[in-house]
């Protein structure tokens, strides 16, 4: 039978900004945000899963590449990637703190060789955790190379080297330019 929508049976499956929806519109009385607590039961419930099918490292490459999709999602659609670096950044800062998801700073920005690092406080994904000696914001790590790869124009490599579940009171991301090795 025909789908009278004319759209992709599986485009359910494919992640783009607009099929976020209006949230406004569709949660007129309880509106656009929600406790972090939710945010968190959907992340680690789907972390188990991962795991369970897939083993540790798999599970790490999937949420890498997920927030990998989101980073640049979310770039291309509310960052200003053609401004100057310190509004790219101060701009960045600022979002990610009005949506919640942390207090972002550069520690240190070298756009020219790509190396950064960045840390962010309260971050959503980890702050408050049971330490437990890792680190495990691999969603992050991705979301990060994602939002440097749309501005930059170049892919990232980013991992996690301080966590609040390795022990740390703030998350702290190493950035460098992906060359493949
Ligand atoms: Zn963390």
């Amino acid at each position: 039978m025909k789908n009278i929508f004319e759209v992709d049976p599986e485009s359910h499956y494919q992640f783009e900004w607009k099929k976020l929806g209006d949230i406004k519109k569709g949660r007129e009385n309880l509106g656009e945000e929600m406790p972090v607590l939710v945010y968190r039961i959907l992340e680690y419930s789907m972390n188990h899963v991962l795991f369970n099918n897939f083993g540790k490292e798999k599970t790490d490459e999937i949420f890498r590449q997920a927030g990998y999709l989101a980073g640049m999602e979310f770039a291309k659609n509310i960052l200003p990637l053609d401004q100057d670096e310190s509004t790219f950044v101060s701009t960045l800062a600022k979002t990610l703190e009005s949506l919640k998801v942390g207090i972002l700073r550069m520690e240190e920005a070298d756009f020219e060789k790509g190396e950064f690092i960045i840390t962010v406080h309260e971050d959503l994904d980890c702050s408050g955790l049971p330490p437990t000696g890792e680190v495990v914001c691999k969603y992050d790590e991705g979301f990060l190379a994602g939002i440097l790869e749309a501005y930059a124009n170049k892919p990232f490599r980013v991992r996690e080297v301080d966590c609040w579940s390795s022990g740390s009171r703030v998350c702290r991301f190493k950035g460098t330019v992906d060359d493949g090795k």
